[in-house]
């Protein structure tokens, strides 16, 4: 499963099916007593817990003329594998209010980057409205978090009201790799954080008594998950607990 966290109604059904399933099988295999199917069992289950680790949900803020190069940076992101990139064309439906899913994807995003150009930076409008929309959801974030990653597309003046933001160079064409690399390293180190995190009370999360979601992978507080008993993230009421 593509760690898509919203619009994937069908992909979490098939998913939660096959969990039911190996569920099911080890389950009846445990009454027949088969090890050896058991076993194999096992193994399909943590290749399916695998497969739905917790990914970076990274909302990739944009003007319309940029889209080209965003959508490159877009595809790169999702084919690292532990990125789940937000950029609306890619994953809006028809007839979705599109400025409502797009302020609640801002609000679920783990980190947000703001493509920044010449020309976008002079545009006015629905941009500049999204960029406000990103700073007000910062601001409620604890503070030496990363959440906001400015990204120069060429060279433009950084708006002021950005500039506390550490900011990465995507260009020039040479300099790509290296901006690449150092864009990737923010949102890894963010992942880090999150994983060890409570979703809920957002404290540091120790090995014992920890709740995993099993549909998206993210981690509760056992005091935290007996409080809300749903993902904050993805709504399930599946988990499971960590010793
Ligand atoms: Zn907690
Ligand atoms: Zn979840």
């Amino acid at each position: 499963m593509l760690g898509a966290h919203k619009n994937s109604g069908a992909e979490k059904r098939h998913c939660s099916f096959i969990q039911l399933r190996v569920y099911y099988e080890i389950e009846s295999t445990k009454w027949t007593g088969n090890c050896l199917s058991f076993l194999f069992c096992r193994i399909i289950l943590s290749i399916v817990m695998s497969a739905t680790d917790r990914k970076l949900r990274v909302f990739l803020c944009h003007a319309s003329q940029d889209k080209p190069i965003v959508r490159e940076l877009y595809q790169r992101l999702l084919a690292e594998g532990w990125i789940d990139p937000w950029l609306d064309k890619e994953k809006l439906l028809p007839g979705q209010a599109w400025e409502l899913e797009i302020e609640k994807s801002v609000e679920d995003a783990d980190v947000v980057i703001v493509c920044l150009s010449k020309s976008s930076v002079a545009k006015e409008g629905y941009y500049q409205k999204e960029i406000k929309k990103v700073l007000d959801v910062a601001d409620e974030k604890p503070e030496g978090t990363i959440f906001i990653i400015p990204l120069r597309l060429d060279n433009c003046q950084l708006p002021r009201r950005l500039s506390k933001w550490e900011y990465v160079d995507y260009f020039p064409v040479s300099y790509k790799p290296t901006g690449y690399g150092s864009l990737l390293g923010g949102l890894r180190s963010k992942l880090d954080m999150i994983i060890k995190r409570c979703e809920f009370c957002g404290d540091q999360i120790s090995e014992k008594l920890t709740i995993k979601c099993k549909e998206c992978g993210t981690f509760y507080h056992l005091k935290c998950w007996e409080k809300i008993g749903t993902c904050l993230i993805c709504q399930s009421g599946e988990s499971e607990m960590l010793m």
